[in-house]
């Protein structure tokens, strides 16, 4: 299903970016984390110390309402007269005036059964109508039984109309124990009260705050003065929720913390919702203490009297100090934003680098590789090259470069066209590549020219030397080009690393030095470098210097050489053969400098000189005699040979009828055509043209035919046969006779011995040259040395 996407390459190509991600969430969440435990603790420090304080307000104000209970406590225990029911009223009142949450105060005198009547007569007096002391029966009152002593609500702030008149506390269990409490210790007592009666303030609990009273002036040390001197109770009811709110909006505190009252060991709720003027609103219920104790929470005490209420705070919700994680969460945002901007940035920053890449390889692969056979080019060979030397310094690594130069090629590309020669060189390419391992690089390096980097032989120079074998002899067999069949080879120059040393230039130099020696071996042969060469060249390289010069300090001489008529042996010319004086190294012949000559193209003023010098010869010989001039390949290509060879006769004064251009074999195959046109003007001039070097070369006897040459120079090598080899008589005969049908002339060249001399005349040579008749000498000495006669040559 991955099709092809394969997801390996994405990820490597994308791990900056997942690593980006990963690493960016991880943080993000590690960040956020920090933060969310720094805010919780700062709220919570902040919510505890707000619920400290509001708790502290609170206990402030309790203790404020509780004080103004104990003043009224002080009015009864200070007065010298009894404190009247008008007195008390008008006295509470004014205590609490600005304090709501005291819901009623009451007068709770005791009373003995001695004076039940006086206080039941004072108060229907007082203007309570119907007052009787009560006794709790089940929800309603009694008219309390008669009893030692009774508790009963005496005075109270409530209207005069109020059940509560009366109501005698000791008959209600858990206030008779708070009222004993509030004696035995001298102490406020309090408890969660339960109204009585009708709910005059739906179900909310309240605090029943008791103060003892005792007669003036008594002792109240111990527990028994205590009984015994109690005068009575001052009682408040305290709405719990009222009187917190009322605390609440006289001090101002924070509305940020809820805080919940709950009677001591009950679970019930006495609750108070700051800033709620409407206490009971049922929106804002007061919780249950297990579902406070379930958040963020603070625990404390309220103490009334002698208990402690308990205090549970909590932040008010969506109140400033409620627990938030605003910053954490504003965090992790962030951080994800960035991680995301980040990845998505490395992520295409990824992809284009990869984009460019690819194009950066594909541009280098096409700067690389060679248009016209699909081969690697130069550069990337030598790239290679270079790399692959870099392994050598590591050791281990031998390889060879084998440098190839096709032969020929120049004849397929002039005769055939450039259409045929790219074929060609992609048949070429074709080959090569299929003598090749996979490990082997093959390139093409311009031209005819290709190189091979084999590496990896056990025995490089086996390896090498098997190779070029093998490809010398695969690109000898024919190739077959539209319409055509041709022949090349090749010559191949091998250099081996690190035997050749280990500069990559040098290796390549000391491969083209060896494909050198191939060349001028003869073609379509290997040879693999040795130090020798490289002396040579440096040894060539001097000579060219010299050579330069000797054609400007006119060191050069012509020599001659005559040549006779095979059948009267009479001297017919001269040809002239050029020597070089050196001022060190003697007479160097030319077969010691005119390839170099050739090469460096100094053959053409060489060429020139000779031929001005033989024309000037010449011409003062005697009419009879002819001068033969050898021209090289390389002066045809030069356009201006005719104008030369016009002057030369011309300023000399020859007639060109007394001139003979001897050229070899290699002008018939190159540039053919041209060269054709070229031989048939100097036959037009009247300049006659001889084949020099007859069958050393390629050329068959059908050449001849095309060419208008006047004679065959059957080359020395045949002659040297002629006695002992009949094969060469053969080739001969038949030369003679082809001649003969082409009207040509054939001249045999370097005749030593007068056999020689006798076998050549009897198969019809028509001219002799040789070391018989004359070696070539400066022209003084020769020509007035008289023309040896057969009868002399017998005696030589
Ligand atoms: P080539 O044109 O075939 O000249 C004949 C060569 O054979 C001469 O060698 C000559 O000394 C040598 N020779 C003549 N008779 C005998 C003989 O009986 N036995 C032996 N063993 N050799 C004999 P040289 O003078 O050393 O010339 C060598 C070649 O140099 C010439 O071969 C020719 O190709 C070239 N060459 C000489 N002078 C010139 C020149 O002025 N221009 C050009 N382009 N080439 C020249
Ligand atoms: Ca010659
Ligand atoms: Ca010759």
């Amino acid at each position: 299903m991955t099709g092809r996407w394969r997801l390996g390459p994405l990820l490597r190509l994308y791990r900056p970016a997942l690593v980006a991600a990963g690493l960016g969430l991880l943080f993000s969440l590690v960040g956020a984390a920090a933060v969310a435990r720094w805010e919780d603790r700062v709220n919570r420090i902040e919510f505890e110390n707000a619920a400290e304080t509001q708790s502290l307000i609170m206990q402030n104000g309790m203790n404020e309402y509780i004080s103004r209970l104990v003043a009224l406590r002080t009015l009864f225990e200070s007065a010298n007269e009894e404190i009247t029911r008008s007195e008390f009223e008008t006295f509470s009142a004014r205590l609490f005036e600005r304090h709501p949450g005291m819901l009623r105060v009451a007068w709770v005198p005791r009373v003995n059964r001695r004076e039940r009547a006086d206080y039941e007569a004072a108060a229907i007096a007082d203007g309570v109508s119907g007052y009787r002391i009560k006794s709790l029966q089940g929800e309603g009152f009694a008219t309390a039984p008669q009893g030692d002593e009774y508790f009963p609500v005496f005075y109270s702030t409530q209207p005069k109309t109020s059940l509560v008149y009366g109501m005698d506390y000791a008959t209600v269990p858990d206030r008779r124990a708070v009222l004993e409490r509030a004696r035995d210790n001298d102490q406020i007592a309090s408890l969660r009260a339960q109204l009585y009666g009708p709910r005059e303030n739906g179900q909310l609990p309240n605090a029943l705050v008791v103060v003892p009273v005792y007669a003036k002036g008594t002792s109240r040390d111990t527990v028994a003065d205590r009984r015994r001197n109690l005068a009575g109770f001052v009682v408040g009811i305290f709405d719990l929720p009222l009187l917190m709110q009322s605390i609440r909006v006289t001090t101002g505190a924070s509305s940020a913390v809820s805080v919940n009252v709950y009677p001591p060991f009950t679970g019930q709720i006495v609750s108070m919702a700051h800033a709620l003027p409407d206490y009971s609103s049922a929106a804002n219920a007061p919780q249950a203490m297990r579902d406070v104790a379930q958040g963020l929470h603070w625990s404390g005490q309220l103490k009334i009297g002698d208990t402690d209420w308990q205090v549970r705070a909590m932040p008010t919700p969506d109140g400033p100090l409620e627990m938030t994680y605003d910053r954490a969460v504003a965090v992790l945002i962030v951080g994800m934003l960035l991680t995301l901007s980040l990845a998505t940035y490395l992520m295409l920053a990824s992809r284009n680098s990869r984009r460019l890449s690819l194009a950066n390889r594909r541009v280098l692969e096409v700067a690389q590789t060679d248009i016209l056979t699909g081969l690697p080019n130069r550069a990337f060979f030598l790239s290679r090259l270079d790399e692959i030397n870099g392994q050598l310094n590591d050791g281990g690594v031998t390889f060879s470069i084998l440098m190839l130069d096709l032969d020929r090629f120049k004849n397929v590309n002039d005769s055939l066209g450039h259409g045929a020669g790219d074929a060609l060189l992609r048949q070429v390419a074709q080959r090569l590549k299929s003598a090749l391992r996979a490990s082997d690089v093959l390139a093409r390096l311009g031209g005819d020219e290709f190189a091979i980097l084999q590496q990896g032989c056990e025995d490089q120079r086996a390896g090498s030397t098997e190779l070029a074998g093998r490809i010398a002899k695969l690109v000898a067999e024919p190739f077959l080009l539209p319409g055509h069949r041709v022949e090349i080879g090749t010559s191949i120059g091998i250099a081996i690393a690190p035997d050749h040393g280990s500069d990559q230039e040098q290796l390549l130099k000391k491969a083209d030095l060896a494909l050198y020696r191939s060349k001028s071996a003869g073609r379509n042969c290997f040879t693999i470098y040795d130090e020798a060469m490289s002396a040579e060249l440096e040894a060539r390289n001097t000579l060219e210097g010299d050579l330069r010069d000797a054609i400007a300090l006119c060191q050069l001489e012509v020599h001659y050489q005559p040549f006779v008529d095979a059948l009267c042996g009479a001297r017919r010319g001269f040809e002239a053969l050029v020597r070089w004086r050196h001022p060190t190294r003697g007479l160097i012949p030319p077969d010691q400098f005119i390839a170099l000559a050739e090469e460096t193209g100094l053959i053409v003023p060489l060429g020139e000189f000779v031929l001005r010098r033989a024309c000037a010869d010449a011409a003062g010989w005697p009419s009879d005699l002819t001068v033969a001039v050898n021209l090289s390949p390389i002066q045809f290509k030069e356009a201006d040979l005719f104008d030369m060879i016009s002057a030369a006769l011309r300023d000399s004064g020859l007639p060109p009828q007394r001139l003979e251009i001897e050229i070899t074999e290699s002008v018939l195959l190159e540039r053919g055509a041209e060269n054709h046109a070229f031989m048939e003007r100097l036959k037009s001039a009247g300049i006659e043209l001889a084949l020099d070097d007859f069958g050393t070369g390629y050329s068959s006897l059908s050449y001849l035919t095309a060419f208008p040459f006047d004679k065959i120079k059957i080359d020395k090598s045949f002659i040297r046969n002629l006695t002992h080899q009949p094969r060469s008589s053969a080739i001969i005969s038949s030369i003679v006779t082809l001649a003969r049908g082409l009207d040509m002339s054939v001249t045999a060249e370097g005749v030593e011995t007068r056999e020689e001399f006798e076998r050549l005349k009897a198969l019809g040579v028509n001219f002799a040259q040789g070391y018989l008749f004359g070696r070539p000498q400066p022209i003084d000495r020769m020509l007035f040395d008289a023309p040896l006669q057969p009868s002399q040559l017998d005696a030589a």
